[in-house]
């Protein structure tokens, strides 16, 4: 009953949403978008932007776009020195200490953050640390573009519209397991008979989300206890074998959102976590894109994924 409950009040909510929208009267039509959450995993413009920002800060981490050890290190350093919680997560609390307003004239890190994630919007700047007119038009673009004031200063406003929003590439995606568990070969290696994943991992670990969607619950003899996640990007994510699930069913999930824990459920010898990728009606090889993600670089689309080629 509770949640049956729970459900129809969510069908509320989102019938209230859908009438605000279509009246017109959302609350603030100028709402700054939530910041995004990164943590060990996460990968793409804006854990570069990240670390860009962390350097600035006076911490020596590289700018690769993929956060590891040395970035969540760097992050909870960074989130004593300002008194905050330092569980090494880059959200709502710490992005606001991280930003620095930068404008045309300024030089460093912080500028190398504003142009990476400008690129994430389409501007096709060199990420050279310099600010100057091209970066500055870019920052006048976006801003009218947005409904900000167009003065081509990057302050706290225009920081959390550019990173509160995907962009053209759709936005950051996770490793599913955090980045220092399992090696880059790990997220190579064939599966036993199908385009699939199994990666090594110990019962009780954590799962992410890869890319965003709405994950359910599957609990079946094949895939034990585990998720289907229809992401935002067309595809189906499997995840198989866990030991607890984390979110229940109908949960809108962002990349690196953790799922539930792995285990050895299910069709299943040993304790590992099983990943698919269904695209275009296909089982599609997950290889490519999990070491593109890991590598911190922009993964192939899900439909251009291989089908064949990831079996040994
Ligand atoms: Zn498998």
């Amino acid at each position: 009953m509770r949640t049956r409950s729970g459900r129809a009040w969510a069908a509320m909510a989102a019938l209230c949403a859908a009438l605000m929208m279509s009246f017109g009267f959302a609350p603030q039509a100028t709402a700054a978008p939530a910041w995004p959450v990164m943590s060990n995993g996460s990968s793409g413009p804006d854990v570069g932007a990240a670390q860009y920002l962390l350097r600035s800060h006076g911490h020596d981490i590289a700018a690769d776009g993929a956060f590891g050890p040395g970035t969540e290190n760097a992050t909870r350093a960074f989130q004593e020195s300002k008194g905050y919680a330092a569980d090494g997560v880059i959200g709502a609390e710490t992005w606001p200490g991280l930003v620095v307003t930068v404008r045309e004239g300024n030089s460093g890190d912080a500028v190398a953050a504003a142009q990476t994630v400008l690129n994430k919007h389409g501007y096709g700047l060199a990420v050279d640390g310099q600010f100057g007119p091209g970066t500055a038009s870019a920052a006048r673009s976006f801003q009218s573009e947005q409904g900000l004031e167009a003065d081509g200063i990057v302050g706290p406003q225009t920081w959390q519209h550019l990173l509160g929003q995907g962009g053209s590439g759709g936005g950051d995606h996770s490793l599913p397991i955090a980045r220092d568990a399992l090696s880059r070969d790990h997220y190579g290696a064939p599966h036993h008979d199908y385009p699939a994943l199994d990666l090594p991992v110990g019962t009780g670990t954590p799962v992410y989300a890869v890319d965003s969607g709405v994950a359910n619950q599957i609990n079946n003899d094949r895939c034990g206890l585990g998720y289907e996640v229809a992401a935002d990007n067309g595809a189906t994510y499997y995840f198989c074998h866990f030991s607890a699930h984390g979110v229940g069913s109908g949960t809108r999930v962002g990349p690196g959102a953790q799922l539930g824990l792995s285990g050895n459920t299910g069709n299943s010898t040993g304790p590992h976590l099983h990943i698919e990728i269904v695209a275009g009606g296909a089982n599609r090889c997950p290889q490519p894109y999990l070491q593109a993600i890991y590598d911190g670089s922009n993964p192939p689309g899900v439909g251009d994924l291989p089908t064949s080629g990831c079996i040994e």
